[in-house]
């Protein structure tokens, strides 16, 4: 998704559509890219309107994150957090 390469300790399976709707197609992400997505989103948003990595980075919350991550080094891991505050969309 931020186009860097992903360390095998690192790789997260994200199932495009949840899980929990009934989705069995997964990507693999970072986990810090896949703590954001979850941070982002809902099941149900996912589900209904995001469920391609295209739609995902096309929403302006993700793309600042992208834009952001991408710079860091692969395994850059401990901002995870820190990410989630600065990029949380207000609800
Ligand atoms: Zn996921
Ligand atoms: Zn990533």
């Amino acid at each position: 998704m931020c186009e860097r390469v992903i360390p095998e300790d690192q790789r997260d399976e994200h199932h495009l559509v949840p899980k929990s709707k009934g989705g069995k197609k997964t990507v693999l992400l970072h986990r810090i890219c896949h703590d954001q997505i979850h941070s982002i989103f809902t099941d149900a948003q996912l589900a209904k309107k995001f469920s391609t990595i295209e739609t995902i980075v096309e929403d302006p919350a993700m793309r600042t994150f992208v834009t952001w991550v991408r710079n860091k080094p692969p395994g850059f891991l401990d901002a995870a957090k820190q990410s989630r505050q600065l990029f949380r969309r207000g609800r």
